[in-house]
C-alpha cells in the first residue's frame, strides 16, 4: 500500500487530496481547491493525479471548497466513476462548487484583461459550471457508520466529524495481499460543543492516521469570550440606535 497527500501537505494548508493505491486499486480522498497563497492558481491547474482514468473511486470528507475544489477538475480530465459523500456533503458540494465555477470564470477575465494589456495569450478558467454539471451523476451517497465497499479490497466507513452540516472523519479498511490494515483520515474535526453541529465521534482504532492540522500549534480563545464580544458589541450598539450587519459569507461561518 502507498499513500501520497497531494495538497495540504508541505506548507500549504488547504488543497486536501490523498492518494490510495493498492495493488488492485486507487482511491481519491479528498480533491481541495488550494487557495490564498500566491502559487496557488499554479497548482489548482496541475492535475490533481496524474492517470485520472486508473482511479476506482473518489471518497469526500466534507464539502469546503479546500476538500472538493479540484473535483471538477478531475471530471474535466475524463473521471468517470463515483464520489462517495453524504447526502449533506454532496448536496452541499454540488452548491460550493456551482459558485466556485462562476469565480473561476469572472476570476480568469480579469486576468486575461491583464494578460491582454501585456500581450500575453489568454487563459482558459480553471473550469465553468457546464463542467461541474457532469459532477453531480458521479455522486454516490452513503450513511454514516454503514461500511460500504468504494474499491476493490477497499471499505470505507464513515464517521461524524462534527465540523459542517455532512461532514465525515473516514475510516478506510484496505486488503491487500491477504493483510488487512485500517488507515483513518480525520477531514476537518470539531469545533465542539456548538449549538447546530453534532460533536465529533471517537473513531475506535487505526493502523495509521491522517490527521487535518489547519491551525497548527494555535490555539483559539474560548467560545465564551466569542459570545462576550458579540454580547458587547450589540450593547454598545444598542445604546447607540445603531444597526448591525453580520456578513455570513462562508459556508459553515454562518452558523
Ligand atoms: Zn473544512
Amino acid at each position: 500500500m502507498k499513500i501520497t497527500p497531494n495538497g495540504a501537505a508541505g506548507g500549504e494548508v488547504t488543497g486536501s487530496c490523498y492518494l490510495i493505491e493498492t495493488d488492485q486499486a486507487r482511491v481519491v480522498v479528498d480533491c481541495g481547491m488550494f487557495q490564498g497563497s500566491r502559487g496557488a492558481d499554479d497548482l489548482n491547474r496541475r492535475p490533481p493525479i496524474d492517470d485520472v482514468n486508473a482511479i476506482d473511486a473518489v471518497v469526500i470528507t466534507h464539502a469546503h471548497l479546500d476538500h472538493t475544489g479540484r473535483i471538477p477538475v478531475l471530471v474535466k480530465a475524463g473521471y468517470e466513476g463515483p464520489i462517495f459523500a453524504t447526502s449533506a456533503t454532496l448536496d452541499l458540494m454540488m452548491i460550493i462548487l456551482e459558485d466556485s465555477a462562476r469565480i473561476q470564470v469572472s476570476d480568469n477575465e480579469r486576468t486575461n484583461r491583464k494578460r491582454r494589456r501585456a500581450g500575453e495569450d489568454p487563459l482558459e478558467p480553471l473550469y465553468d459550471e457546464d463542467d461541474v454539471t457532469p459532477v453531480r451523476g458521479l455522486t454516490r451517497e452513503i450513511r454514516v457508520g454503514s461500511p460500504i465497499d468504494v474499491a476493490p479490497g477497499i471499505v470505507a466507513k464513515f464517521f461524524e466529524a462534527g465540523h459542517m452540516l455532512g461532514s465525515t472523519s473516514i475510516e478506510f479498511t484496505i486488503t491487500e495481499n491477504g493483510k488487512t490494515k485500517t488507515v483513518v483520515f480525520s477531514g476537518d474535526l470539531g469545533p465542539a460543543d456548538r449549538p447546530v453541529l453534532k460533536d465529533f465521534a471517537h473513531v475506535p482504532n487505526a493502523d495509521l492516521v491522517f490527521m487535518e492540522s489547519t491551525y497548527g500549534d494555535r490555539n483559539h480563545r474560548p467560545y465564551e469570550k466569542t459570545v462576550e464580544e458579540f454580547e458587547a458589541i450589540v450593547r454598545k450598539v444598542h445604546a447607540a440606535k445603531g444597526k448591525i450587519l453580520v456578513p455570513t459569507f462562508a459556508v459553515g461561518r454562518s452558523q
